[in-house]
C-alpha cells in the first residue's frame, strides 16, 4: 500500500532525470529508482495557487483505487512543505494522437477500433469502482510503447470519486470534449465520461472536432445544442458501424449513452475480433486534418500556460 511519504523527498531514493512533459499544474520528470533500477517518471505538483492539497490527496487516493493495465499506475507518493511528488509508471509511447499522424503508422478504422476498444476497458474499469475522470481528452491517452499499440489513460487531477444517491455536479473540463450536463451545471455521471469518448472517437476517425466554434464561448454553446452530424467528406468513407457508434455515444440525454461496458459490446468494437482471418487490406484514413488538429491542439496549450502566467502576473501586481 503507497503511502504519502513526508520524512524523504524523492531524490532521497530516486534519481531525477530530464522533464517529460508540462501540465497545468508542475512538471513530470522521468526518474529512476536506485534501490532497484527501475524507470519511473516523477510528477511535481506545487500545493497552492489553483490545486490544493485536497485536490492532491484526492488525485492519490483515486490513483491508488485504480489498479488496472490501461490505467496509469502510482508507485510511490512524497509531501514536502510546499510540493508533491507522485511517482507513476513511465508511459514512453507519447500521446496517442502524436502518434497516429506519424507517417509510419497506418490509420485504418481496424487500428481506431483496437484504441477506442483499450479506452473503453480502462473506463469502464474506472467505472467499476464508482470513479469518473472527468477529463477525457486526446492529450491524456499515451502510448505504452513507440512500436506497440497499447495505450494508457493517464491524469487522475480532476477525477471524482461518484455515489449515484449524491448528486454530483462539476464545472472544468476542456471545451471540445466536455459534455453539456458539465456545461449546463447539471448532475453529472459514469455518461459524462462516454460524452468524452464519443468525441475522441469523432477525432480519431475523420480529424475534425464535432462541436469547435471561433471561440471557446462558442464550442460550449455548440456542446449544449448537442448538435452535430456526418455531413463532412471525411465521414464518406467510414462504416455505418463505427458511426452508429458515435451516434449512441453523443446523445445530449446522459441516459440515452451506451455505458463502457456496453460500448464494449457494440457490433464496431467488436468487429475485428470477429473479422479476424479476413484479409483483405482496410482502407485506410487520411491523416491530414487529424495533423491541423494535433497542431492546434499544441498552439493552444501553449497559449494557455502563457495566459496563464500572466493572469498570475496581474494578480502579482
Ligand atoms: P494537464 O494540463 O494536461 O491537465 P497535468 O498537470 O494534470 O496536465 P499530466 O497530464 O498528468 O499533468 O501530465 C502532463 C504531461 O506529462 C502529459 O501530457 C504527458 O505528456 C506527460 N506525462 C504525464 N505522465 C506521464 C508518464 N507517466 N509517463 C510519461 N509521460 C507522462
Amino acid at each position: 500500500d503507497i503511502t504519502v511519504k513526508k520524512d524523504r523527498w524523492v531524490t532521497d531514493l530516486y534519481t531525477v532525470d530530464t522533464i517529460l512533459g508540462k501540465g497545468k499544474f508542475g512538471e513530470v520528470k522521468k526518474c529512476r529508482e536506485r534501490r532497484t533500477g527501475r524507470h519511473l517518471a516523477a510528477k511535481f505538483i506545487e500545493v497552492g495557487g489553483i490545486q490544493d492539497r485536497k485536490d492532491i490527496l484526492n488525485e492519490v487516493d483515486i490513483m491508488k483505487s485504480l489498479q488496472h493495465p490501461r490505467l496509469l499506475q502510482l508507485y510511490d507518493a512524497f509531501e514536502n512543505r510546499d510540493s508533491f511528488c507522485l511517482v507513476m509508471e513511465l508511459v514512453n509511447g507519447g500521446e496517442l494522437f502524436e502518434r497516429v499522424i506519424n507517417d509510419d503508422f497506418i490509420l485504418t478504422e481496424k487500428a481506431c477500433v483496437m484504441f477506442m476498444r483499450q479506452i473503453c476497458d480502462g473506463v469502464a474499469f474506472m467505472h467499476s469502482q464508482n470513479i469518473l475522470h472527468l477529463d477525457m481528452k486526446p492529450e491524456n491517452i499515451l502510448c505504452l510503447t513507440r512500436e506497440g499499440n497499447r495505450i494508457k489513460i493517464i491524469d487522475f487531477g480532476l477525477a471524482r470519486k461518484y455515489n449515484p444517491k449524491d448528486d454530483l455536479r462539476v464545472l472544468f473540463g476542456t471545451p471540445e470534449f466536455v459534455a453539456p450536463e458539465v456545461v449546463n451545471f447539471d448532475p453529472i455521471s459514469p455518461s459524462t465520461d462516454l460524452w468524452s469518448i464519443g468525441v475522441i472517437c469523432y477525432v480519431l476517425l475523420s480529424g475534425l472536432s464535432p462541436f469547435m466554434g471561433e471561440s471557446e464561448q462558442e464550442t460550449l454553446s455548440n456542446v449544449t445544442f448537442a448538435t452535430w452530424d456526418f455531413s463532412a467528406e471525411e465521414f464518406n468513407s467510414i462504416s455505418n458501424e463505427a458511426k452508429d457508434f458515435i451516434s449512441k455515444l453523443l446523445l445530449k440525454d446522459p441516459r440515452k449513452r451506451m455505458s463502457a461496458s456496453s460500448c464494449l459490446d457494440h457490433q464496431w468494437l467488436r468487429r475485428s475480433v470477429k473479422r479476424e482471418g479476413n484479409n483483405t487490406p482496410e482502407r485506410s484514413l487520411s491523416k491530414k486534418r487529424l495533423r491541423k488538429f494535433v497542431y492546434r491542439r499544441k498552439w493552444q496549450k501553449a497559449i494557455n500556460a502563457m495566459l496563464a502566467l500572466r493572469r498570475m502576473g496581474v494578480t502579482l501586481s
